[in-house]
C-alpha cells in the first residue's frame, strides 16, 4: 500500500511522448519545466528522486524495424534519443538550482556519467537528482522495463509512471466514453487483461519483486508531487 508521509526514494518514469508535449517535433520546454519544478518540490520535501526518460518522441526501434531497418540498430537509435530528453531535463533542473547527474547505459563521457548503481545511490543520498538515459543499453527492451530495473537496483520504493491519461482504464478512454478507471490493480490482472500499464517484461519484473507502480497524468497540476507524496492518485498497481 501507500506509505504515510510519502516515499523516501522514487523512480519517476517520463515517456518520450510527454516530452514532445504540444510540439510536432522534439521537446516542449513547457513540459520539461513543469517536470523540473515538480522534481525540485519533491527534493525540497526530502524525497530522493531518480528519473528514467523515454524516447518515443524521437525514435521507437520497433516502428523503424517495421519499415525495414535492422531492429538492433533502430533500437540503439531509440536509446540515443532518450539521452537527448535527459539532457533537456538536466538543464531545466539545474536552472532551478538542483544538483543533477545524468547516467547513461551507453557510455558517452562528454555528456553523462556511465551508469554506476552505487554512485547513483550516493548522488541520491546527497540530494542530487539522477537521470537515467539510454534505457538498459540493450535492444529489445523498453524504457519502462528500464524504469523497473533501475528502481529495483537503486532501492526505490515505487515506480511513478507519468503518462498522458489519468490512470489505467478497462478500455481506451480517448476512444470509449464508457471506459472505467481502476483505482487499484494487481500485477496478474494487468497481465491477464492485457491492460496498457507497461509492457509485460516491465510488469513481470515489478511483480516478481513486489515493486508498486503508480500510473498518473504527468501534466495535471500538482500531480507529480502528489504521486511522490504517496497520495491517492491515478492507478496503483501493487501486490
Ligand atoms: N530502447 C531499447 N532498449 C532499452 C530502452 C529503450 O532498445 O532498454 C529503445 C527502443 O527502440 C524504444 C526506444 O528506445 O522504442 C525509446 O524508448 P521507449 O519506446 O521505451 O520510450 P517511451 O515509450 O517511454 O517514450
Amino acid at each position: 500500500g501507500l506509505p504515510r508521509g510519502g516515499w523516501k526514494r522514487v523512480l519517476l518514469k517520463v515517456s518520450g511522448e510527454a516530452f514532445a508535449g504540444a510540439e510536432p517535433l522534439g521537446i516542449d520546454p513547457a513540459v520539461v519545466q513543469h517536470i523540473a519544478k515538480a522534481i525540485a518540490e519533491a527534493v525540497s520535501e526530502g524525497t530522493q528522486v531518480a528519473v528514467v526518460c523515454g524516447g518515443g518522441n524521437m525514435f521507437r526501434g520497433a516502428q523503424l524495424a517495421e519499415r525495414g531497418m535492422d531492429r538492433g540498430r533502430s533500437d540503439y537509435m531509440g536509446m540515443l534519443g532518450t539521452v537527448i530528453n535527459c539532457l533537456a531535463l538536466q538543464d531545466f533542473c539545474e536552472k532551478l538550482g538542483l544538483d543533477t547527474r545524468v547516467q547513461t547505459a551507453i557510455t558517452m563521457g562528454q555528456v553523462a556519467e556511465p551508469y554506476i548503481p552505487r554512485r547513483a545511490i550516493r548522488h541520491l543520498e546527497k540530494g542530487r537528482v539522477v537521470i537515467f538515459g539510454a534505457g538498459l543499453g540493450q535492444p529489445f527492451f523498453s524504457t519502462d522495463t528500464c524504469a523497473a530495473q533501475r528502481a529495483l537496483e537503486i532501492g526505490a520504493q515505487a515506480v511513478l509512471k507519468g503518462t498522458q491519461v489519468d490512470g489505467v482504464y478497462d478500455a481506451d478512454p480517448r476512444k470509449n466514453p464508457d471506459a472505467v478507471k481502476f483505482d487499484r490493480l494487481d500485477y496478474g490482472e494487468v497481465l491477464q487483461r492485457g491492460l496498457k500499464v507497461m509492457d509485460a517484461t516491465a510488469i513481470s519484473l515489478c511483480m516478481d519483486n513486489n515493486l508498486p507502480i503508480v500510473v498518473f497524468d504527468l501534466m495535471g497540476q500538482g500531480n507529480i508531487i502528489r504521486a511522490v507524496r504517496g497520495e491517492k492518485i491515478g492507478t496503483l498497481v501493487s501486490p
